[in-house]
């Protein structure tokens, strides 16, 4: 009781001191956190279904999907991926971007938990995961090369990794997958420089216990999918039994094959 009053006085004196505002437009929030605000988060792109069953693309209504769940888009039909299924909060545009360079650039740590938190209440809520086996299952976040973890001194897909497992109530393994030196970063290089890049990079730092798991890979961005497919390559590989991909966001216009 005494901690909870003395918590409550802190944070009511931080907040007089340092009025909470908005990451995104600097205005006040009415309480405490330091997040955005209603209006700057009413204009995130949230996605809603039908949504390609595989990569979670979301399917317009032009394209025949309609509300067939069996549905699997252009890229899907035409490419072996070795993840089991990919899911995305928000579309990466507006404040999702912002919020995201925020998170990743400027070393904004509790943006990055409030967006894990989204992030795992929005895929949650789908109905894969509902019916999804949750029995040895564990989440692992895309990693940093030791190189660039260095230069940013934390990995955002880590931060949103731990805020997913606290909602979810699963285990997070940080330090399973590993990423060597030397690559390339994705952006800017075209789509098949993107595939090229990425293979072989990974590898598993204890093998024996990816062994028959059920692993959700988390990333804060899916663009071609190169990434997360070779992560769920490496891991397969190594004996994981299902791997699924969530990402806070996806972009706005996919790349061809
Ligand atoms: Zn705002
Ligand atoms: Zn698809």
């Amino acid at each position: 009781m005494g901690h909870k009053w003395a918590f409550c006085l802190l944070t009511g004196l931080l907040d007089a001191i340092f009025p909470p505002v908005c990451v995104l437009c600097g205005s006040r929030l009415s309480s405490g956190g330091i997040t955005a605000c209603k209006d700057c988060w009413a204009k995130a792109g949230e996605i809603v279904g039908p949504l390609c069953n595989k990569c979670g693309t979301p399917i317009l209504s032009q394209d025949g999907g309609g509300c067939d769940f069996t549905y699997l888009c252009g890229i899907c039909r035409q490419r072996e991926w070795h993840f089991d299924i990919a899911r995305a909060a928000y579309i990466f545009d507006g404040p999702v971007k912002d919020a995201i360079h925020l998170m990743k650039y400027q070393g904004h740590f509790l943006m990055g938990r409030w967006l894990g938190n989204k992030m795992a209440q929005i895929i949650a809520e789908e109905d894969y995961y509902k019916k999804k086996d949750k029995t040895h299952c564990m989440i692992i976040p895309v990693p940093l090369s030791p190189e660039r973890l260095r230069q940013r001194e934390f990995n955002q897909s880590a931060i949103l990794a731990s805020s997913v497992g606290r909602v979810l109530d699963l285990p997070v393994y940080s330090g399973l997958l590993e990423r060597l030196n030397g690559d390339r970063p994705q952006v800017g290089l075209t789509t098949k420089e993107r595939w090229s890049n990425v293979r072989g990079r990974f590898l598993v730092s204890s093998p024996e216990r990816v062994i028959n798991k059920r692993i959700i890979l988390v990333d804060d961005v899916i663009t071609t999918g190169a990434t997360v497919n070779e992560c769920a390559r490496t891991l397969k590989q190594k004996g994981a039994s299902a791997v699924d991909v969530w990402t806070l966001a996806r972009a706005a216009q996919r790349f061809s094959l």
